[in-house]
Parts: C-alpha cells; structure tokens; sequence
C-alpha cells in the first residue's frame, strides 16, 4: 500500500506509540503526510490523545536519521559521526560481532530489543539472536515494564495475556479498581470506556499515591505510600475473608490453593494494613465492600503496583483478591493489567525475551525447542540456553562473561533503564555499540555504528494490543532514501554472517513463520491471517486454526493451567529494598506525562506545548519544610546520584512523597536516580521507590 508520490490516499494503520493502538487514517503521498482517528476502530471509536495526533510529524521531522552512521576514527567513541554507506556499516558490524565471539564466545555478543516493535521484527530479532549469533545474550525493554504481572499471571492463570477481555467490557463493569494506573494520562480515548460506565451509574476506585487525573474522577482514591499494595492487597484479602465476603462456591470449583492464601493474609489487620500503607481502615473496608457486592467487577493493575522488587507477589496479591471474589472469567469482572508500551503484549510473545522462544514457549523446554528448530530448519541441539534479563546484561557489559558488543533496537536504555548513569558507564566499557533509532537518542550518541530505520507509517507488520487484539501496521509512504527497515537490516547482515538463508525482509512471509512457530504454543497465532485481521478489525489470540474465531474473552469456562484451574498462591509483604532515613527522608516515585512517551526519543522532539518542563511534584507541606518554593530549581539526590526539576507545589500527591517523569535524560534523568534491585522472580528493577532528598539551588 506504498502511496505513490503525489497522489494523496488514505491507509488505515495505528497510531505509534500506547498499547491501546488507537485506529488512525494516514493521508500520505507527497509529503507532509496528515492523519486523522478512524471512527469505527473499537478500541479508540474516534478518539487519539496529543501523541496520536502529533504523529505525523515525526515522518518529516529535521532530526530524523537518513543515513547510517560510522565514527570518523574507527572504535575512537570521542570521534565525530560521519555519514557512511550501509555496507560499510554492515561490514563493520559484521566484523565486530567476528573479533568478539572469535575472542570471547558467542554469548560476547547480545541484542537489546524493544516493545514497539512489530511482531515480525521481535520474532526475527529472537531468531537472529538464536540462529544467525547464537548467542543467549538477547532481553528487551519490557523486562522493565510488564515482567511482574506477566510472571504473575502465567502463574496464576497459565497465561499471560494483559487484558483477557475486550477494552469494551470496561464500560459494562459496576466496579473498576485501578492500582497503580493513570490511563487518564497516559491513553485518554481509553478513558470512553470508564466514562460510559459512569454515566451507567458504575463506580471506580483508584490506588495511587498520587490524586492522578484518573484519581480526581474516581468515587474513592486510596493514597498508601509508594511500594506498599502488596500488604493492601493482603489487607483486602484479609477483610473478604472476616466479612465472609469469599465467593466460595468459585473458589471450591474454578481454583486451587486458597487455603495457603488465605492464611499468608492473616496477619494483615486492618489497622497493621493501615500503619504500612497509610490508607485509612475505613477505606479498606469501603473498597472490598464494594469490589465483592458488585455484580461485576474488576481489579487492573498498572506499572504503579508492578515496578518494584516484589511486583510479582504484588500482582500475585491482586490476583488473590480478584480470585476470592471470583472475579476472573466473569462477564466485564477480573484482573488485567495495562500494558504500556504499543506492542508490549506482542513484544514478550515470540521470543526477544530471554528465556523464551516464539508463541511464548520456553527456551529450556525440549518439546519447544525441537518445535521452532524444526520451523526454522535448524537442529535444536544448536538453540542457545536461556540468558540473563535485560538489566544484568546492562550491567556485566564489558566484562569477563559478560557482552562485549551490543545490538540495542528501539530501546534508548541511557535514559530508561534504572540507575541510568551506571548503565551509560557499562555501555563505554563495551568493545562494540551499534544502536538502530530513527533519531540520535542519547543511547545512539554513544554508539560505534547507528542504522537508521523506518518508522510506523513506513512499514508492515502487525502489534498486538493490550486486549490481546492482533492489528496491522500499514505501510503508508516508503521509507526516505537512506533508511532501511530493521527486517531488511537484519536480512542483509545475516547474509553477511552465513546464515541470510534463514531470513526473510518480507513481513508477511515472516508473519507466516510466525504463525507455525507459535501453533500449539500459549500465544498461539496459528489462525491469524493479514487478511483476516483486515476482515474483523484484529483477530484475539489464541486463535490456533483459520477456522477457529479467536479470543475475545479468556477463562470464560477454564484457565490456562494444566487442571484448569486458577492458581492463588500466599504472598507476603516485603517493604521497598530502599528504606528511607534521616540521610534520604522522602519517598522518591516516578512516571508518565501526559502528551510524552516513554525515554521522550520521539515525544521530546514535538514542538508547542507538548513538551513541559521536567519538574517534581511535591506537596506544599514538604515544599515548606525544605525550603523550596514554587518553580524553585530543585535537586533530588539519591544513591546513584542527582537530577535537576522545577518545583511543581501540589496537594496531590502525599506529604511523604515526590514524583518526578521519566523522560528526560541529561541533568534530568528520573532513571539516573532509581535504586536497581530486582524482583526475585520476573527481574523488574525497583523503578516506583526509593529514598531520596532534596535542596533548592536556584530560584524560578
Ligand atoms: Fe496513540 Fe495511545 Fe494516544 Fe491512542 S492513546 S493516540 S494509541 S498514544
């Protein structure tokens, strides 16, 4: 669907960034191209947010990369760019993944992936690692936003499919609890949904440390200290149970294990509940009152809750609750969790993560590996084992066992990962750093080689959603000249490699692929056709034949476990791994704002008032006792070190507590300041606590 040069024609695609993947018809032909929603696609119905509709002005923006990029004195990273061809740039990566698998090993090569990248570029970039490298060394970005719900899930449902329902069931839901989630701010049209089931008389209760714009609208907000849902979730627990509020018949007939829940959520009185959290007992009982005497409810979760080193019990204790009530499997009830990035769901699906292979199977298990190394045409004995996730990576770069060249693709990890400024280090110890980004991120600017690729309204391939809805990316335009899609680029340099034989640059013969390496796996795409997708507006995994409709609604009659059964399992509060003190008093949280995205790569380069300065938000009380005022600038140091913010003065967010966005990088980096400790389980860094202080240092 290339538009030819001066014929303006329409394409329906989405929108490049959230996982609500809003529809948008893009007039492309002759540039500039423009853009408007599509009124009939059902997850937006009409609706797109500022990002969505400022989109179009990344394809055209004068920052963008049109050539790749080589330094002028080779492996001198203090160097200048120079423009150079992409042979040159294919050979030089091609010699540097040579010197450092031939000095140190396969696994001294690894890639960083990303979850905005279609599923065809995530299930090539799985198989690249595997087949062209052979290297174990491959994790992407969604280990630091989706990992804790999603080991939460596979544990308790056998599946990990954020939504398990459609985003329409929203508004059909008397009950909504969001934990830790703002979609007000970071997807608005989503926010239809929540409306409509207002206006139908439903009630929402929100959980956040801060009086959020989703917060402001809801019937209760609960406010507890960062890091601390956990012994809220138990405490919940706990009250279902003394107000024999269980639904019992569910437990008895749908799940396994509550009796271990139920006693690890003994201990979690109301007034304990209340000393750690700081949520008033009678909002505990008011939240569980009216989760359990709704005739439909549902409980989501959202990084909030998830980013910390216990996000997995933390989403476990959610899952506790919602299974208590029986929740899950019920019309418009359950539990799900937001995800964030636009194919986070996709993303962790088909293999970049790196324990996994396509259709989210295991990479250590037999069965699995003899499946795809039969799809791909290889012998399974060649299937690298399993490697670390994505921050110990980052963090052995350069040194012995650990990667001595890196791939990172759609991922600026130097102002998104945590403990930032130490990652930068690791990335200067590296032998080799090649980045592909459509602009010079402050990751790229530390690169040996940056690739320039095509973005969404250049491409084909498909997202999945955060409902688990598999969707076209559309091309619209071509490329400009200079730029190459990562399939091509992954092409042309397996070629180079010995193994271009096994590589397609062709996104629905990729597709195809796919779809047989997943059959038969959890997110089985088997069924899913681009023509299809185009027929029913996406198709809802799992969808195992042509024939088959696909998923809307999951656990309608069973869960994804091997005796059908939802799986409680008891978890137990640990505090944040960072506690505060006299040296570091206050509580340090971070997130989204409104009309930015993720580390700002793309979002920051937009002009007018999309771009706000990086401030902290603190509470007038805390302003007052540290002698900061409104718009003061204002050091917030931890640990790992200090990040410069304008004051923002609100009485929105406890007096304990100061929130600063993740988007900037530079003095402002939030993610220079984050304490790194993983969740033992799904290996999420701690992103949402840790203690901190502050100091004025100028005025406004
Ligand atoms: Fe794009 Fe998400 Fe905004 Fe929709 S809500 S327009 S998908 S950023």
């Amino acid at each position: 669907a290339t538009a030819s040069s001066g014929v303006r024609r329409r394409t329906a695609t989405h929108c490049p960034y959230c996982s609500l993947q809003c529809g948008i018809s893009l007039v492309a032909g002759g540039r500039p191209a423009t853009l408007e929603p599509l009124e009939h696609f059902p997850t937006n119905r009409g609706g797109l947010c500022a990002k969505g509709w400022t989109a179009a002005e990344l394809l055209d923006h004068p920052d963008r990369l049109l050539t790749p990029l080589l330094r002028s004195v080779p492996g001198d990273r203090s160097s200048a760019f120079r423009p150079a061809t992409w042979d040159e740039a294919l050979d030089a990566i091609a010699a540097a993944v040579s010197t450092a698998q031939h000095r140190y090993g396969r696994d001294a090569v690894g890639i960083f992936g990303g979850g905005g990248l279609t599923n065809e570029k995530a299930y090539a970039l799985g198989k690249f690692a595997r087949v062209a490298l052979r290297t174990s060394a491959i994790d992407y970005n969604g280990r630091f936003c989706m990992s804790s719900a999603a080991t939460a899930a596979n544990r308790a449902f056998g599946i990990d499919r954020g939504m398990p329902f459609p985003v329409q069931d929203i508004a059909e839901a008397r009950v909504v609890l969001l934990v830790g989630s703002n979609p007000a701010d970071t997807m608005p049209p989503v926010m239809q949904w929540f409306d409509q089931g207002r206006a139908a008389g439903a009630q929402h209760i929100v959980i956040d440390p801060r009086r959020t714009s989703t917060a402001a609208g809801a019937a209760l907000h609960l406010q507890p200290r960062p890091g601390t849902d956990l012994a809220l979730a138990n405490g919940l627990l706990h009250l279902a149970v003394a107000e024999k509020l269980v639904d019992e018949r569910y437990v008895a007939a749908r799940t396994t294990g509550f009796a271990a829940a139920r006693d690890a959520a003994r201990p979690y009185w109301p007034d304990r509940v209340e000393r750690i959290t700081g949520v008033p007992v009678a909002d505990l009982r008011r939240t569980v009152r009216m989760l359990a005497e709704a005739p439909s409810a549902m409980v989501l979760t959202a990084r909030g809750a998830e980013q910390h080193s216990n996000g997995t019990d933390t989403a476990q204790a959610w899952i506790n609750l919602a299974l208590a009530l029986g929740l899950p499997g019920r019309f418009a009830s359950g539990y799900a969790t937001v995800t964030g990035q636009g194919n986070g769901q996709g993303g962790r699906e088909h293999g970049q993560k790196s324990d996994q292979l396509p259709g989210y199977r295991r990479l250590d298990d037999p069965a699995a590996r003899a499946h795809v190394a039969a799809v791909w045409g290889i012998d399974p004995a060649e299937l690298p084992m399993p490697g670390v996730s994505a921050f110990e990576m980052l963090d052995r770069l350069g040194t012995d066992g650990g990667v001595r060249a890196l791939f990172v693709l759609a991922s600026n990890v130097v102002v998104s990962a945590p403990d930032a400024n130490r990652v930068a280090r690791r990335l200067a110890a590296l032998d080799f750093l090649v980045v592909s980004d459509l602009f010079l991120s402050e990751t790229a600017q530390r690169a040996d080689v940056v690739l320039p690729t095509a973005q969404w309204a250049e491409e084909s391939g498909t997202m999945t959603n955060f409902e688990g809805r598999v969707i076209r990316r559309r091309q619209a335009l071509p490329p400009p000249d200079g730029v190459l899609d990562d399939l091509q680029m992954l092409c042309r340099l397996a070629e180079r490699l010995g193994r271009g034989e096994y590589f397609s640059d062709d996104p629905r013969t990729v597709f195809d692929e796919l779809r047989r390496a997943s059959a038969g796996g959890i997110a089985d795409y088997a069924g899913i056709t681009y023509e299809r997708i185009d027929a029913e507006q996406g198709v809802f995994w799992p969808c195992p034949a042509e024939s088959h409709p696909g998923t809307p609604r999951l656990f309608t009659e069973r869960f994804a476990t091997p005796d059908g059964r939802a799986r409680f399992l008891p978890v137990r509060y640990r505090p944040p791994a960072e506690a505060v003190d006299a040296e570091y008093p206050v509580t340090l949280t971070t997130g989204r704002l409104l009309n930015q995205y993720q580390s700002g790569t793309q979002t920051r380069r937009l002009g007018g008032t999309m771009v706000p300065d990086p401030t902290v938000q603190l509470h007038p009380d805390l302003a007052r006792r540290s002698g900061i005022g409104a718009d003061d600038v204002v050091e917030v140091r931890t640990r790992r070190g200090a990040s410069v913010f304008r004051a923002q003065l609100s009485d929105a967010i406890r007096a304990d507590t100061v929130f600063v966005p993740f988007h900037w990088g530079g003095a402002s980096n939030a993610n220079a300041l984050i304490e790194p400790r993983l969740d033992p389980s799904s290996r999420m860094p701690e992103f949402k606590a840790c203690a901190a202080r502050l100091r004025r240092i100028g005025a406004p």
